[in-house]
């Protein structure tokens, strides 16, 4: 059975990424010794820029392999496309700048109160997720996903992570949290992002 490395130590994305690969027959498995390796510099402005220094950091750390990393997040038309590539950070008081995660809920209860005056037919937006793949520090290749949605004015579901239960998803009348993680695989920008990886991986990575 392949095996993928992916550089992630969200849960939420672990999941997602293990139910994508479930439905390929394939088997991920995280960096050896990923908790103590000092996080990587996520000061890029975009979703590429991100994913690509995140690939190619940590496959520093596993030599021989090829590494995918992700960069994800949530662009809402209304807010000009915020929280974007800060959307792990977006409660903080300065979120280009802020240098932890903030917790989901807060960043929720930011999104909800930036909305507050928007009309639910201009709550348009979409998450996207871009992978990228690096081997020995060297960047091999990014594969972008993405899927369009509208913001809730209140959640719905248990599932998922992040923004998941403000994000509904009109192609099947639920929200992110009300799938199961087939469906989210299915559906989700990082199920897109993740099959072109998987993809690339089996018919034209180099040395696979
Ligand atoms: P990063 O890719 O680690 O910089 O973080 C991406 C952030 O975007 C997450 O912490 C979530 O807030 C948000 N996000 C990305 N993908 C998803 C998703 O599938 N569901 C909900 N929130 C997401």
């Amino acid at each position: 059975m392949l095996r993928v490395l992916i550089a992630t130590s969200n849960s939420g994305k672990l999941r997602d990424f293990a139910g994508a690969a479930k439905t390929h027959g394939i088997e991920i498995a995280g960096i050896p010794g990923f908790a103590d390796i000092p996080l990587a510099v996520e000061d890029g402005q975009s979703f590429e820029a991100n994913a690509e220094k995140k690939a190619q950091y940590y496959s520093r750390f596993a030599p021989g392999e090829v590494v995918l990393a992700d960069d994800s997040g949530l662009e809402v038309d209304a807010l000009g496309g915020a929280p974007g590539v800060h959307s792990a950070r977006y409660a903080a008081a300065q979120p280009h700048l802020a240098v932890a995660n903030t917790d989901d809920e807060d960043n929720n209860a930011r999104l909800l109160s930036e909305l507050a005056a928007v009309p639910i037919e201009q709550r348009t937006g979409r998450f996207v997720c871009v992978m990228a793949a690096a081997r020995d520090g060297i960047p091999l290749a990014t594969f972008r996903g993405s899927a369009e949605g509208m913001i809730l004015n209140a959640p719905r579901g248990s599932h998922g992570f992040g923004y998941d239960p403000l994000f509904y998803f009109p192609a099947i009348h639920k929200t992110f949290a009300e799938l199961s993680a087939e469906e989210k695989a299915r559906y989700s920008h990082r199920g897109a992002a993740f099959r072109d990886a998987l993809e690339w991986l089996f018919n034209s990575a180099p040395g696979m």
